[in-house]
């Protein structure tokens, strides 16, 4: 899977990363993300479902507040894959109605790659990833989660994470340990303009 056009890592020469949260807000996980990267001074972008901000306004606005970014990631979280095209720009539109955002990022990774060029017109960069850390993954332990994103690390990585309850045993655990692993190499995190 490969789309010109969409981002898969920064181009830089500095020790940074982009870490990026798919899927909140929800009120159980995105505070307790928001709290701990303060604790690491790390800044992150929020790929918010627009029903979630529906849902979870005063969430939302902690994102917003923290000097986190937000990116748009659909109203509903639909597959392209099973849209027609109108849909799909119908539901991204959706979303930007409660997240504007010049970010977005499809459900699932799924993009047909001659929609490209009407999204980016429309909603701005398409951000995709090199590293994902597969915390929504029962199967996996958090060190496996540590792992997966530690041992891929590169300057201008773009990490996915999920703010959601799906990832949360995982992540709650191997987020912290991330952060420090990330600390203690010097890296430092942006947000994605
Ligand atoms: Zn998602």
């Amino acid at each position: 899977m490969f789309f010109c056009g969409a981002a898969w890592r920064i181009k830089t020469k500095e020790k940074k990363v982009f870490l990026t949260f798919d899927d909140g807000p929800v009120p159980e996980v995105t505070p307790c993300v928001i709290n701990l990267l303060k604790q690491y001074n790390a800044v992150a972008t929020f790929f918010c479902v627009g029903d979630n901000v529906r849902k979870y306004p005063v969430v939302f606005r902690l994102i917003r507040e923290s000097g986190m970014k937000v990116g748009n990631h659909t109203f509903s979280h639909c597959k392209a894959w099973s849209k027609t095209k109108a849909e799909y720009l119908n539901d991204v539109k959706k979303c930007s109605n409660y997240a504007e955002s010049n970010c977005f990022r499809p459900p699932h990774g799924q993009m047909y790659p001659w929609w490209i060029r009407s999204l980016k017109k429309s909603f701005g960069r398409i951000v995709m990833w090199d590293i994902l850390s597969l915390d929504y993954d029962p199967m996996l332990t958090p060190d496996e989660v540590v792992e997966n994103v530690t041992a891929n690390l590169r300057k201008g990585s773009i990490i996915v994470f999920h703010d959601s309850l799906k990832a949360w045993d995982r992540l709650k655990v191997a987020l912290p340990r991330v952060l420090e692993h990330l600390k203690n190499e010097g890296y430092t995190t942006e947000i994605i303009e």
